[in-house]
């Protein structure tokens, strides 16, 4: 390929101007190109190479089939929930993502759908919320709304949230601004209704509204380093609309709600079908916006939290797995701490069984699997680093059910 200047004859293959008009020409075999066309081809080149970035971001995007997936390694059973959950995520960062002008063409602007979560304590709630941030790779804050006050009163603002978002953010604003926020024990902050008791619980009440305002979307305006506004301090202006708000709660005593909302509804048919005891966990699966304001939601946020994820409690089958099962479960974490000592740590099938007996006694979900665990292993977690040749220790039954010691099992021993 050469640059000609002064041939009279030669044309441009693509456009047909003649060397004389153009500033250059660049020549190949037979053919030839001027600089007009090299520019319009470089500019094709570069909108193909814009639209193909596009394109191969909207692949990475996470499908909620992917997110599901990924939750499915950390959290077990709660399908429901999970696929409730992977949908309104998806669709949320969709929204945020998308090219609003487009929205604006066709008039219908997409609303954020904020969730609710209801399920009893320790089957986990919390932990969906935060492996979904994890997932996503988006800063997240978890708050409990029984420690909010209205703004004035002593305890946690509502904008405190905000500002522990910020810091998850490393005070990037504009991730902050693109983050998830965990409100878990909304149930807490329900007014009580006239026929549980006769005074109203008003500062409830009050939390409800602030917190409303912050699900809403709104500018608050926060100290950067947290701690309580000040006249003279410059504060950070957060922009919640684009804040994904997963709320969560027991919601202890929803399930009469929703029964007799259903007697209500099915008056008149006086079936065995209908007079079937239904438990918590299905009535919850049932639950309605009107059932939670019922509880003693206000309604304006009830609105705001238009996706309900009911969760169910956890079986033994269900605790067992939590034990092993999740990429970072329980007994692997122990293992891990275990073969740091070179000991290979084992649980007895009759060993889980009984933690997981002792769990559901406790009625706190999954959360009693840990402290039963930590509770068997202390004294042996003590023991070990003194004991010398010791290749593997097996938790029996009786380690767990009597606090026997382990079986251990020396090196030499186990190559005999
Ligand atoms: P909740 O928020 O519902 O009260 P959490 O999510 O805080 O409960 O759960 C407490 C602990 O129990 C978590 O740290 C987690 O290890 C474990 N856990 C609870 N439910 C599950 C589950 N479905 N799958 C795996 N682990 C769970």
């Amino acid at each position: 390929m050469n640059e000609t200047t002064d041939q009279k004859a030669v044309k441009c293959s693509f456009c047909g101007r003649e060397a004389n008009e153009v500033n250059s020409m660049v020549a190949g075999p037979d053919v030839y190109i001027c600089d007009i066309c090299i520019k319009t081809s470089v500019d094709i080149l570069k909108n193909n190479l814009a639209a193909y970035n596009t394109k191969s971001n909207q692949q990475t995007t996470l499908t909620p089939d992917m997110i599901k997936k990924s939750l499915d390694e950390y959290v077990i059973g709660q399908d429901r929930a999970k696929k409730v959950l992977s949908v309104a995520v998806y669709n949320h960062y969709k929204r945020i993502n998308s090219n609003t002008s487009f929205f604006e063409l066709d008039d219908v602007e997409i609303e954020k759908s904020n969730i609710l979560m209801i399920g009893s304590t320790g089957v986990g709630k919390t932990l969906i919320a935060q492996t979904l941030a994890k997932i996503l790779d988006v800063p997240f804050a978890i708050a409990d709304a029984t420690t909010l006050t209205e703004a004035g009163y002593v305890g946690d603002d509502v904008e405190t949230i905000l500002v522990r978002l910020l810091q998850s953010a490393d005070y990037n604003l504009e991730k902050a601004q693109k983050g998830i926020i965990y409100i878990d024990e909304l149930d807490k902050v329900a007014r009580k209704s006239e026929s549980v008791s006769i005074t109203r619980d008003v500062s409830g009440e009050g939390v409800q509204q602030a917190l409303l305002k912050i699900l809403e979307g709104t500018v608050a305006g926060v100290p950067p380093k947290g701690g309580r506004k000040h006249p003279e301090q410059s504060l950070i202006n957060i922009n919640t609309k684009n804040i994904l708000f997963i709320c969560g709660g027991a919601f202890d005593g929803i399930d009469p709600i929703i029964a007799s909302r259903i007697n209500t509804n099915t008056m008149g048919f006086d079936t065995e079908v209908d007079k079937k005891i239904i438990e918590k966990d299905d009535l919850v699966q049932l639950v309605q916006p009107e059932d939670l304001i019922s509880y003693g939601l206000i309604p304006e946020l009830v609105g705001r939290l238009p996706v309900a994820a009911p969760l169910h409690s956890l079986n033994e089958e269900a605790l067992k797995n939590i034990l092993t099962k999740p990429k970072n479960a329980i007994l692997k974490q122990y293992k891990k701490l275990f073969m740091m000592e070179g000991i290979d740590l084992e649980f007895e099938e009759g060993a889980l069984d009984i933690i997981v007996k002792t769990a559901i006694e406790r009625k706190t979900g999954a959360r009693a699997l840990r402290s039963i665990v930590e509770n068997t292993l202390l004294d042996i977690m003590y023991e070990i680093p003194n004991l010398e040749d010791i290749d593997k220790c097996l938790i029996t039954k009786d380690t767990i059910e009597k606090g026997e010691p382990p079986v251990y099992i020396e090196a030499d021993r186990k190559s005999a």
